[in-house]
């Protein structure tokens, strides 16, 4: 029997599934209770499997889906893209798509970014950025500056040189002999403020530790790497626009580099189209990626400044250039749906709607903070977290080998609402296509999940 005549219901792709793949991030036998559920179509903020059960995206297939599932638009771009140009490479070559997308890029990206140097994940913009920031003091004859200085909780992917950048013990401890040394900050992150402390308090006085690394390190550190107001990996913590304001003044005092890794939180995400705008800021490298399709197609972007783009630029022989590749860098069909997206964004109020819709998650998800096991609600844009605990006076949380946040997504897809929370995280951050009614079943559902998963 060739592959093409094997059965594709539920069960049977299910099955063929687990003989043959390896999933990420996944404990494998943990599909022996659970397993994979196969999608056979999507649409909007709808997925559909094979017995016709629908499950509402809540969380943007891992934050990448701005404008829906199989939406119209985007299709329609990709597949013109299709008919005349599906990839070629960007070395010595150029296509339309890649051109137009770096220039719309530069024109909406804060100001300063004026350069556009594509890669195919966020895993892989990240190593660009850090790449390049090194080889800027290198090429300026800074030779004394080998080091990052990353925040506590961050995440900034998963190959080696990202997984370096990150901080999230989980992805991290087993690998850390094979990983560059790190300098880092305690995070800004509002969990652990002072009952009455205000957000920016809070964010402001964990910036004096940044100062002080600053001044001590600054001769041997090329740039400092922050995921802008959302640790979203992190179990989604949040701090205020004012830490990145003060950080921006301060890596311009100590002749630092600003990395924003903005792939979670950019193209709207937090509220603004970029969460830098929030602190009025411009970073000297923005890596972009997720969203950047519209959750359609793997494409990065990293954005630098005319200043790092000069130090590079020489004769041949004097070895500056930037020789980083990968082979799908600005594949067309990628850039296709950025430019759709983008079409979106221009065309339509979304942040205006994205306001509203943020209003309505706020409101649906106010209850819940009286709950007996729920330590906080936080929110910025169209991210809203719901943090666990065992003992809400003490903020002790569960063991973590209870797995109560599991036991809430499990619930959940029971009920027709694919969440994943992080740990004892419960967060929603659908795709922006979402209706109120959906808000109010995906929000209602995770409430039942709480009370089931913390019950005992
Ligand atoms: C997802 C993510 C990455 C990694 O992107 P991949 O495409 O999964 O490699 C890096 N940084 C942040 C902030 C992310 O959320």
């Amino acid at each position: 029997m060739s592959s093409h005549d094997e059965p594709t219901g539920n069960k049977a792709l299910a099955e063929r599934d687990l003989r043959v793949l390896w999933h990420p991030c996944t404990q494998m036998k943990d599909h022996e209770a659970h397993p994979p559920i196969p999608i056979r179509r999507g649409s909007g903020a709808w997925l559909e499997d094979f017995a016709g059960r629908r499950y509402l995206d809540a969380i943007s297939s891992w934050w990448v889906n701005l404008f829906g599932h199989a939406n119209p638009r985007i299709n329609a771009a990709v597949a013109a893209q299709l008919e005349t140009l599906e990839h070629v490479l960007l070395a010595g070559f150029t296509h339309e798509p890649a051109v137009t997308l770096a220039e719309r890029l530069v024109a909406i990206t804060p100001p300063g970014l004026s350069r556009c140097f594509y890669a195919d994940n966020g895993s892989s913009a990240v190593e660009v950025a850090l790449k390049m920031s090194f080889h800027y003091w290198q090429n300026q004859g800074q030779t004394g500056k080998t080091k990052f200085i990353t925040l506590e909780n961050s995440y900034h992917g998963e190959t080696l040189g990202a997984l370096a950048a990150g901080d999230v013990a989980l992805y991290k401890a087993t690998y850390r002999p094979l990983l560059m040394e790190t300098l880092t900050a305690p995070s800004p992150d509002c969990f652990h403020r002072a009952p009455d402390e205000s957000w920016e308090a809070y964010s402001r006085r964990r910036f004096e530790d940044m100062q002080r690394l600053l001044a001590r390190h600054a001769h041997e550190v090329c740039a400092v790497i922050v995921e802008p107001l959302v640790q979203c990996a992190g179990y989604m913590r949040m701090y205020h626009p004012v830490y990145l304001s003060l950080l921006r003044e301060a890596c311009d005092r100590h002749g630092v580099h600003l990395i924003a890794d903005e792939i979670a939180v950019g193209f709207g995400r937090t509220g603004t189209l970029f969460a830098c705008e929030q602190a009025g800021i411009s970073p000297d490298f923005l890596c972009l990626s997720k969203g950047l399709t519209g959750g359609y197609l793997p494409l990065a972007a990293v954005l630098t400044t005319d200043a790092v783009y000069q130090a590079f630029y020489d004769d041949y022989e004097r070895l500056r250039a930037f020789l980083h590749s990968h082979s799908y860098t600005g594949n067309p069909l990628g850039c296709r749906a950025a430019l759709a997206t983008l079409d979106i964004f221009e065309e339509e109020d979304v942040l205006a709607r994205n306001r509203a819709l943020s209003a309505r998650m706020a409101r649906h998800a106010a209850p819940l903070a009286d709950h007996p096991h729920v330590a906080e609600i936080r929110q910025h844009g169209m991210i809203l977290a719901v943090e666990l605990v065992q003992d809400k006076a003490a903020r002790k949380p569960y063991p973590w080998q209870e797995r109560r946040g599991r036991r809430v997504g499990q619930h959940a897809l029971s009920r027709g609402v694919l969440l994943r929370p992080l740990g004892d995280v419960v967060y929603f951050m659908p795709p922006y296509v979402i209706d109120e009614e959906e808000i109010e079943l995906m929000i209602r559902v995770a409430a039942e999940g709480i009370d089931r998963a913390c019950k005992d």
